[in-house]
């Protein structure tokens, strides 16, 4: 069911439900009204008639009665009833004199002859049905121990209330339609900003094409939906930015040993002219070749995938050993001065030995790289390590980047790199739950770190 039809049915039905309140609210007070007017128009024509001297119908017929005589069953002035159904006296002995030609006889009940020996005025209202009508009815205790009993047909109230159902139903209906026609209105103008989203998503789902633009601004939570759609294309297109510029990246530092280790096959080409040194030295250069390819790919591919290394056990860490180890074999081959340092206490540490290994290469392998000739320290750190330099350090304005993905300070340009060392020194010790810096040392040189977390001692 569409959000449009949706709110047009809710708002159909909140009218239905206000309809039917306000109307038959409407209906039972009018309802009541009517029958009060009945009852008080019965007892106020009953009472008239009880305040009269006694004559009525029978005045004709029985003319001996004029004289004043006083046997007390005499039917009142019918004319002041009016308008009435039926006039009857009731006497004391249950006998019934009906006063108006034609009409009905009302039925009498226990509590009608009750009334005949109760105080004058004292009376009983209630409702008779006949076989197809119904009737208002009043029993009146009068003189002489008689009731006066006069009913009203209560068919003209019932067509009145008749007619007021209709025009009641009739004019709920007509507000329920107008609540759904104007819910319809409203829901299309709330839904088009949230249906032109939709449209745009399904272009950009289509054409791959993130520049598209996205409708829609504004307050309220369909702008702000639209902002968060927006912010999604944005990063979607930052990140898809960032893929190609890995790729091309990638591509571009694969090149060099690529291109050296086609140089090195095709020495090896003439296999058999070359001397045993010759041999050897070109199948250990094609080894490092192959070693720095291998090392790039699964450099990119851990990046790229940000799930690299999920196979490899957490085990404990001995920082000590492998930095060590590190620090000689950069000292080995780039014939630097590399010496490991203790700047306090070890404490137990755990984590993925590799990834932690790849990451201290790359801090000592950018010390390396960009600090001339001077000495590098390897700082063991209660749960980490810090590289120090005694190089130019790092431009104040691109501290806050080394970081980022092929980030790389303007001055370190002309050096080999893709700006992805430090990357993946940042997210592998995010992955361990650490933190890792970059600083300018006070006299000289940079120091770039991380630390582990300490591993919680064990209950
Ligand atoms: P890659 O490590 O991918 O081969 P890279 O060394 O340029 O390339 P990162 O290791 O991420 O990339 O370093 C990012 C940038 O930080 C470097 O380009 C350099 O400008 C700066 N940087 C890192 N370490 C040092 C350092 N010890 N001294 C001076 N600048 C550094
Ligand atoms: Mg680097």
């Amino acid at each position: 069911m569409s959000l449009k039809f949706r709110i047009a049915l809710a708002l159909a039905l909140v009218a239905a439900l206000v309809g039917v309140v306000s109307a038959g609210g409407a209906y039972i007070s009018t309802e009541r009204q009517v029958a009060r007017n009945v009852d008080e128009l019965l007892l106020a024509r009953a009472r008239g008639a009880l305040s009269r001297p006694e004559r009525g119908r029978n005045d004709g017929d029985n003319d001996d009665d004029d004289d004043g005589d006083d046997d007390g069953l005499r039917c009142p002035l019918t004319v002041v009833l009016q308008p009435v159904a039926a006039v009857q006296l009731l006497a004391s002995d249950g006998s019934v004199t009906p006063c108006l030609d034609g009409a009905i006889t009302l039925p009498v009940g226990a509590d009608d002859l009750r009334l005949a020996g109760a105080p004058v005025g004292s009376y009983v209202l209630r409702t008779v049905r006949t076989e197809d009508d119904r009737y208002r009815m009043l029993s009146i205790s009068g003189q002489h121990q008689t009731v006066l009993q006069v009913a009203r047909d209560l068919d003209e109230a019932e067509g009145v209330l008749d007619g007021l159902r209709t025009r009641l139903i009739l004019l709920a209906l007509a507000g329920i339609a107008l609540a759904a026609a104007a819910g319809w209105l409203i829901a299309r103008r709330i839904v088009r900003p949230v249906t032109d989203l939709r449209d745009a998503a399904e272009t950009i789902a289509r054409t791959q094409d993130l520049t598209t633009p996205v409708p829609g601004s504004g307050q309220g939570e369909v702008g702000s939906l639209a902002t968060s759609f927006t912010t999604m294309v944005t990063a979607l297109s930052t990140s898809r930015a960032q893929q190609q510029r890995l790729i091309a990246d990638a591509s571009h530092e694969m090149r060099t040993p690529l291109t050296s280790l086609r140089t090195n096959i095709e020495l090896l080409e003439h296999y058999d002219r070359l001397g045993a040194d010759d041999r050897r030295d070109t199948l250990a250069a094609v080894q490092v070749d192959v070693g720095e390819l291998t090392n790039l790919l699964t450099e990119l591919v851990e990046l790229a995938t940000d799930r690299a290394g999920d196979d490899e056990p957490v085990e404990p860490i001995d920082l000590e050993a492998i930095t060590s180890e590190i620090a000689a074999r950069a000292a080995r081959r780039s014939g630097r001065d590399i010496r490991v340092v203790v700047d306090a206490e070890p404490v137990a540490v755990e984590g993925r030995a590799r990834m932690i290994e790849r990451a201290i290469t790359n801090l000592v392998e950018n010390a390396v790289k960009y600090s001339g000739t001077g000495p590098i320290d390897v700082g063991l750190r209660a749960t980490g390590v810090e590289v120090r330099d005694e190089g130019p350090g790092i431009p104040e304005a691109d501290l806050p980047h080394v970081f980022e993905r092929f980030y790389r300070a303007t001055t370190a340009r002309t050096a080999p790199g893709s700006g992805l060392g430090l990357a993946i020194v940042h997210q592998t010790i995010e992955r361990h739950g650490g933190s890792s810096w970059a600083r300018n040392r006070p006299g000289q040189g940079a120091a770039v770190g991380f630390d582990l977390p300490p591993v919680p001692p064990s209950a």
